[in-house]
Order: C-alpha cells, then sequence, then structure tokens
C-alpha cells in the first residue's frame, strides 16, 4: 500500500504522516516513511540543490532535478517495498511537481506530469491525501513554527495560490486516489479522516 501527502508548505503533512506511521505501527504493519525530495542519499544531495541554491535555477533545470529524485527513490526505494509488502507513507510526489514545477514555475502541467510519468515508469500511489489550506493560514504556520525558510517556502502568495488551485485541479481529475482534507480543522480530525480512508486499502 503506497500513500503520498500532498499539500502546499505548511500543510501539516509532516505532522500526519507521522501519526499515520504511528497508528500503522501500533498494528504491527510494516512502515516505510519516506519524502521527496530526499527520500535517498542521491535524492538528499539533490534536495539540497533544489532547496538550498543561493540564486535562481532555470525552470526547466529544477523540473528535470525533482524529477531525477523521484526516477531514483522509485526505483531504489518505493517498488522494493511495494514488493515486500510495505506500507509506504510518502511526503509529496508527483503531484507536487505538476503543482509546483508546473503551475508555480508556470511550466506546462501536462509535460511535467509526463515526465515525472516517465521518470517514474508511471507508478501511481493508491491513496494521495490532498491536505487542502489556504496559503494565508500556511504562511502564519511556517511563521509561527520560526525555522529558516526554503528557498520555495519564501514565494510570494501569488505563488502558492497558484499551487494550491493546482493540487485542486489534480484531485477532481482523479477523485478515486485522492482524498481532500481542509487542513485548517484540528489535527486528530483530519487524522481520523486519513485513517478511516486508509483502512479501506488494508486487509
Ligand atoms: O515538503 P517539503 O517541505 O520538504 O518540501 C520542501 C520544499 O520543496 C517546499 O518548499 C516545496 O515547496 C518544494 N517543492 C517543490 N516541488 C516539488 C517538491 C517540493 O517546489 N516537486
Ligand atoms: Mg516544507
Amino acid at each position: 500500500l503506497w500513500i503520498t501527502l500532498e499539500g502546499g508548505d505548511g500543510s501539516g503533512k509532516t505532522t500526519q504522516a507521522a501519526l499515520l506511521e504511528h497508528w500503522l505501527r501500533e498494528q504491527g504493519r510494516s512502515v516505510v516513511r519516506t519524502r521527496e525530495p530526499g527520500g535517498t542519499e542521491v535524492g538528499v544531495l539533490i534536495r539540497d540543490i533544489v532547496l538550498h541554491h543561493r540564486g535562481d535555477i532555470a525552470p526547466r533545470a529544477e523540473a528535470l532535478l525533482y524529477a531525477a529524485d523521484r526516477a531514483h527513490h522509485v526505483e531504489t526505494l518505493v517498488r522494493p517495498a511495494l514488493a515486500r509488502g510495505d506500507v509506504i507513507i510518502q511526503d509529496r510526489y508527483l503531484d507536487s511537481s505538476v503543482a509546483y514545477q508546473g503551475a508555480g514555475r508556470v511550466l506546462d502541467g501536462v509535460e511535467i506530469r509526463d515526465l515525472s510519468l516517465w521518470a517514474a515508469e508511471g507508478a501511481l500511489p493508491d491513496v494521495t491525501v490532498l491536505l487542502d489550506v489556504d496559503p494565508a493560514t500556511a504562511r502564519q504556520r511556517l511563521d509561527a513554527a520560526d525555522k529558516p525558510f526554503d528557498r520555495l517556502e519564501a514565494e510570494k502568495s501569488a505563488f502558492h495560490e497558484r499551487v494550491r488551485t493546482a493540487f485542486l485541479a489534480l484531485a477532481d481529475a482523479e477523485p478515486k486516489r485522492f482524498l481532500v482534507v481542509d487542513a485548517t480543522q484540528p489535527i486528530d480530525v483530519i487524522a481520523e479522516a486519513i485513517r478511516r480512508r486508509v483502512s479501506t486499502h488494508l486487509s
């Protein structure tokens, strides 16, 4: 079972991934928790470039770096874990690329999706949880967390609005794969909604 969490910066993906992992482990499940970018050693190097490089990266180069991270991650970590029968909880996947490199950077979303699918040899998760939050609320959370901003978290609010709209459009297009959750709700209400959905995929 492969679960991905999507949503803007500050939407609470990491918090929910941790809660879901805990709940699944309590039931004795083997869980692999991972993320993109940066789920592998190669991925950590790529993550450092895309998040910490000072100055601009050409949008197509950035898209290819994310795709490279994804290709390596899917082949070396995700597929083997699925083959073992583990549950994978993954922070961000190709929907993030369509939203950020596509809508955010104004590249063609369909091309970005095709690039990702090529990189991942068509691999798609069983469940994708979209934690939907308005950029203003997300911004407040990130400010309250008081950690240094990544290159992209610091983007203007119009960028984050485009990203949000793109995520919602993706969910609309694939209602079977997506669970959209209002991420301004209390943490445990969100966690319960996710558990309900994940339960339907567990045997
Ligand atoms: O999910 P996480 O906070 O670790 O992501 C780090 C940063 O990378 C975020 O600021 C996010 O906006 C950005 N990102 C991106 N395109 C992706 C994945 C992440 O721009 N495909
Ligand atoms: Mg972040």
